[in-house]
């Protein structure tokens, strides 16, 4: 019986060692809404799936992943809140930031021209040296007609 359980535990921590090595590599995997997800080992690493764009994408969600709190607290109005179960306008670049460091990157905002404004446009005047709350403002304002609903992001 012992030896038994022995065996398995080998044969599991052999099968857990194949996966690691292929995420090291790195690691895509599909959502049900069709968003594309990839795991680098920290921001300074980009996902592959940028190098299908122009340049300008990469550099956009290069600033995002450094921008973290910022766009954290900023509502993305493309209707990610209820098709993608988003949060606010970072997790339309990054899904995940983990404890090592290592980053789930989504591919959602490649495709959504209202993301990309948004988180464009809040970095941009955060660089300008504005506040979150007044940025938040502004979004808000821009974007509450003609828009879909924001995503539900928690009060400043
Ligand atoms: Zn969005």
């Amino acid at each position: 019986m012992a030896a038994c359980m022995l065996s398995f535990s080998i044969l599991l921590s052999g099968c857990a060692d194949g996966n690691s090595q292929e995420q090291s590599h790195s690691h895509i995997t599909k959502t049900a809404t069709g968003d594309i997800r990839e795991t680098t080992k920290s921001i300074e690493h980009l996902p592959s799936f940028l190098s299908a764009f122009e340049e300008e994408m990469a550099v956009l969600y290069q600033q995002a992943a450094e921008h973290r709190e910022l766009l954290e607290n900023i509502p993305c109005y493309c209707g990610c809140g209820q098709s993608a179960g988003h949060k606010n306008s970072y997790d339309c670049f990054v899904y995940e930031t983990k404890q090592d460091g290592s980053v789930v990157w989504d591919d959602h905002a490649t495709k959504c021209g209202v993301c990309l404004e948004i988180a464009a446009e809040s970095i941009a005047a955060y660089d300008q040296g504005k506040s979150i709350k007044d940025i938040r403002h502004m979004i808000d304002e821009k974007y509450k007609e003609g828009y879909a609903e924001p995503t539900p992001t928690k009060p400043l």
